[in-house]
């Protein structure tokens, strides 16, 4: 009896220890979410292309992020985030008495294995940290984060490994990223701390032109630059949105709330890594940011036009009023400013329709007409800074 019990504790024991070593050495396993749908990020495809949902700037613990990269895949599965990168900064390493890893691509390897079994694609990309004027520059879709990083006899104080990694030049980790087909935007360069002047620097004008610098952030966090989204239409460069997220995202963004993180909407030929790449080196992206769709008018107004359908619901007998509605399959509430030849019943106007919603309206179109075109201007999008898309909305009547 003592020893069958003895024995049966030690297996007891024994399954526990198992238990216990495989949680040390599975670190990476992802908590996996209950998905709520009101909380997913939702934009239909245009009528060429798939409509990916990228966050290509977020940090762990792994750089002075706060989180373990898992935590990372888990928030981009509540979020319906089709593509993430954990950019961490090389040179700026403040947990780095605590997690001194030698080894740059550890964050995305962990969020590889917390990704497993999901569809969420993982990127691999990095933070290239350096003091005005080359500032912060991310690279995504590297190979090797490491070949970006030189600093030989690396101490270990964080404040002296970062002295100490600015002298390797910027541009010798920028040539290295470009080395390995990886895609580059400047990050932040509405960041008055560090940026304290407007406008490009001869660092990132040059790289434009030389095609190693392809996109820049006309949204980071809860900053949207009138003046990075103008940099970015007249220097070709690539619209990009992130939430270069450090804590959670539920505290910064409240997405519980109704908010949302900035994503970039990436508007690719198929939901994979190799087309998202393609599609960004192409430009089509749309940043999106609160209530704001930004980005070039080639882009913005196919996904406008595949989320919104205007439909008849027939002449009110015996009048010339034509009763329409306009659904939206969107997250965006879109806001239309007629600039059609008619007026509206119930409205000025301004016409509300609220994402994933409809709205129903009277057109006074004088006499009875067979087919209707309403022209409106999109104040929830940019297309330029102060400037907004038209787009037209028929229908049979
Ligand atoms: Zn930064
Ligand atoms: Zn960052």
């Amino acid at each position: 009896m003592q020893l069958s019990l003895f024995s049966s504790r030690r297996v007891v024991a024994g399954i526990m220890l198992i238990l216990f070593c495989s949680r040390i050495w599975s670190h990476g396993a992802a908590p996996t979410p209950a998905i709520d749908p009101d909380r997913t990020i939702v934009f239909p495809d245009t009528e060429d292309y798939v409509t990916v949902i990228t966050d290509l700037h977020t940090h762990s613990v792994f750089s002075d992020g706060h989180v373990w990269p898992s935590v990372r895949v888990s928030e981009a599965l509540l979020d319906g985030v089709d593509a993430l990168a954990i950019t961490e900064h090389l040179e700026y390493q403040p947990h780095r008495l605590d997690i001194p890893h030698p080894d740059r691509n550890r964050a995305y390897d962990e969020a590889v294995v917390a990704a497993k079994g999901t569809d969420l694609i993982v990127v691999r990309g990095s933070e290239i940290t350096r003091n005005f004027p080359a500032g912060h520059v991310n690279a995504v879709f590297l190979t090797d984060a490491n070949e970006l990083i030189k600093v030989p006899n690396a101490p270990l104080d964080p404040g002296e490994f970062y002295a100490a990694s600015q002298e390797w030049p910027a541009q010798a980790a920028i040539d290295a990223a470009v080395e390995q087909g990886a895609f580059l935007f400047w990050n932040h360069p509405f960041w008055t701390e560090q940026d304290r002047q407007a406008g490009v620097t001869a660092f990132h004008e040059d790289n434009a032109k030389a095609g190693k610098i392809h996109g820049i952030e006309v949204v980071n966090g809860n900053g949207y630059s009138e003046e990075a989204f103008e940099v970015a239409l007249k220097n070709g460069l690539v619209v990009i949105g992130t939430s270069d997220v450090h804590n959670l995202i539920d505290w910064d963004y409240k997405p519980h709330a109704g908010g949302h993180r900035p994503v970039t909407l990436v508007l690719s030929k198929s939901r994979t890594s190799k087309d998202v790449r393609e599609a960004l080196f192409a430009k089509r992206t749309i940043a999106w940011f609160k209530n704001l769709l930004i980005g070039r008018s080639s882009d913005v107004v196919p996904l406008i036009r595949s989320s919104l359908s205007l439909q008849s619901e027939g002449y009110r007998d015996g009048t010339s009023l034509a009763r329409v509605v306009i659904g939206n399959r969107s997250d965006a509430t879109f806001e239309l400013v007629n600039l059609s030849q008619y007026t509206f019943l119930e409205h000025g106007s301004l016409i509300v329709v609220p994402a994933h919603g409809e709205i129903h309206f009277t057109v006074k179109t004088s006499e009875p007409l067979e087919n209707i075109d309403l022209q409106f201007s999109v104040r929830n999008a940019l297309v330029a800074p102060r400037s907004h898309p038209e787009i037209t909305l028929s229908t049979a009547l």
